[in-house]
């Protein structure tokens, strides 16, 4: 699993960096994304560092599927969006930023220009707060 070299997601998997964690287990960690998109964006990662898809094995991506399916059922228990954007950019011509493998769970609401990607910092306390509810909804 271990720390791959100065990759900020391996060092969150290790507690080396902070994040605002949703919920984890053996294969994955789910946390909010630091510059979110919308209420409510989450990413899930697999805890061994995978640089993108084309690094990732079935096992672990259905890992991290299983993982962003109950993330995916308590973002609309709590935050009820009218829909859900689910996406993973693999290479930076792409758009990929973090060269470790995430999936973006991202709430969508009417009349929201799309984006992938926000500039601005979330707020700490509001981040914990919905990592928070987010945990407790978890089916
Ligand atoms: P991507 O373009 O798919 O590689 O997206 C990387 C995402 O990671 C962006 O949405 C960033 O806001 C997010 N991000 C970058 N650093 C951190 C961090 N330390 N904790 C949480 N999210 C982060
Ligand atoms: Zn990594």
């Amino acid at each position: 699993m271990g720390h791959h070299g100065d990759c900020i997601f391996c060092g969150i998997v290790s507690g080396a960096l902070p994040c605002f964690k949703v919920c984890e287990d053996d294969r994955t960690l789910a946390f909010m994304d630091l510059f979110p998109v919308a209420e409510g964006h989450t990413l899930i990662i697999p805890k061994r560092h995978a640089t993108d898809l084309f690094g990732m094995d079935s096992e672990t991506l259905s890992a991290v599927s299983a993982t962003s399916l109950r993330v995916a059922a308590a973002i609309r228990a709590t935050l009820a969006p009218d829909g859900l954007g689910v996406f993973q950019l693999n290479g930076a011509a792409a758009g990929q930023t973090v060269f470790h493998y995430h999936m973006h769970l991202l709430p969508r609401n009417e009349g929201v220009p799309f984006a992938l990607h926000s500039r601005v910092r979330g707020d700490d306390d509001a981040l914990r707060r919905t990592a928070e509810r987010l945990a407790g909804a978890l089916p």
